[in-house]
């Protein structure tokens, strides 16, 4: 007899080990561990988020309990936001006393964030396509007055196809009308500032869905610049930025993008939450009304010759500004190297090759530590969070 028929409270674990068999581990949390499981009838696989609530001496009961409650709660929205695009769907579910079992279609691709380090930045045209899906589960779930609350790369994963879809669910709640919200929750370089107030002035009126419009700006400006807005070093000083909304498009990456993308991300990194964007402000925003498919196919003869007319005056007028460029000269290179934009990309390329592997989700990301340019200031920065480095450099 094994160890779980001994024990009734291990019901919900024997179905699932029954039914399914779980295999490598492809991400944690704090007091879960996701891993890829195979259905043994079907041989279709799945992913499976396991909560271990055991009692050890790392928990206490009370904090048992609230994880408890938590995944209660998460199980609850998951089943509420069932069939939405661009959502992970909650397939299954089982429950023991210690544990519970949560089964979700497998995202083969990963997270957005592990997407992210590989190409260092996203073009605004890819951009575009994610934040738009982003922006449209918020705007739904808002509807619903469900606020996620934890929205960052590393909790938007990938599909077979590249669509994103939104998981971890571990912070969501549904508001009743006219509630809002004090509790201090989240990732700290995506905290809206008014959550940041809320732990430091107890009377301070509360938080709404508005939040997740912030960390959605956080996330933009990220998958454009490579870099997040509001990052150091000491978490005191990240907060402070945050607070008083200061962030900037100084990096050279920012050259090269359009006054409407930063436009958007402006209205998005609003410090009063009453001011800031709605889901529906930003998806009516004109960044997402450029290259739309359909206006193209609805083209009279006229319009398309006048496009293509226009297509090539623009195409001829690269070609001019190509042909007088500056030459990119020995000196150029040797003074400021990180000015000539290809070699930039293949110097940012490179470092993420060579330590995208210490890039770090969550409470400590470090992200930004590699897009700073002096080589020492990388390496300290890294090492002083607590890394062995595998290998030698610089
Ligand atoms: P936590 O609440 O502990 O952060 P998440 O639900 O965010 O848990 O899952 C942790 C990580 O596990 C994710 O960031 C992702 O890397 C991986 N993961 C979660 N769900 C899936 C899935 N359906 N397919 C593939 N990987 C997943
Ligand atoms: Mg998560």
């Amino acid at each position: 007899m094994t160890k779980e028929e001994e024990i009734p409270d291990w019901v919900g674990a024997k179905e699932f080990y029954d039914k399914y068999e779980p295999k490598e581990i492809l991400g944690r949390g704090v007091s879960s561990v996701v891993r890829r499981c195979v259905d043994k009838r079907t041989s279709q696989e799945y992913a499976v988020k396991i909560i271990d609530i055991t009692p050890s001496d790392k928990m206490t009961s009370q904090e048992i309990q609230e994880i408890k409650e938590a995944t209660v709660k998460e199980i609850d929205i998951l089943k509420k936001v069932f069939g939405q695009d661009n959502i992970i769907q909650l397939k299954d579910c089982f429950e023991s006393k210690v544990f519970f079992f949560l089964i979700f279609d497998l995202m083969k691709k990963g997270e957005l964030f592990d997407y992210l380090t590989e190409k260092v930045t996203l073009s605004e045209k890819e951009t575009r396509k994610i934040m738009r899906a982003l922006l449209e589960v918020v705007q739904y779930l808002h509807s619903q007055n469900i606020v996620h609350r934890d929205l960052k790369p590393e909790n938007i994963l990938l599909d077979d196809d590249m669509n994103i879809k939104l998981t971890d669910f571990g912070f969501a709640v549904q508001l009743e009308p006219g509630q809002t919200l004090k509790e201090v929750c989240g990732t700290p370089g995506y905290l809206a500032p008014e959550i940041i107030e809320c732990s430091m002035d107890a009377g301070h009126r509360g938080y709404g869905t508005a939040v997740d419009i912030w960390s959605a700006g956080v996330i933009m400006y990220t998958l454009l610049a490579g870099s997040p807005p509001f990052w150091h070093r000491k978490q005191m000083l990240m907060l402070r930025m945050i607070l008083a909304g200061t962030y900037e498009f100084s990096s050279p990456e920012w050259e090269d993008r359009s006054d409407t993308v930063k436009d958007l991300i402006s209205r998005m990194l609003v410090v009063d939450p009453r001011q800031r964007f709605t889901a529906t402000d930003a998806l009516n925003h004109s960044f997402f009304s450029q290259y739309v498919v359909d206006e193209v196919r609805q083209f009279t003869p006229y319009r398309k010759f006048k496009v293509i007319c226009m297509t090539v005056l623009a195409t001829m007028r690269i070609y001019c500004n190509y042909r007088r460029a500056k030459p990119v000269t020995k000196d150029v290179i040797k003074s400021d190297p990180y000015a000539v934009k290809p070699i930039r990309k293949l110097i940012d390329a490179c470092a993420f090759k060579i330590y995208g592997h210490w890039v770090k989700k969550g409470q400590t990301q470090n992200r930004a530590a590699l897009f700073e340019n002096t080589p020492k200031t990388i390496l300290l920065s890294i090492v002083a969070e607590g890394d062995e480095p595998t290998h030698h450099i610089w």
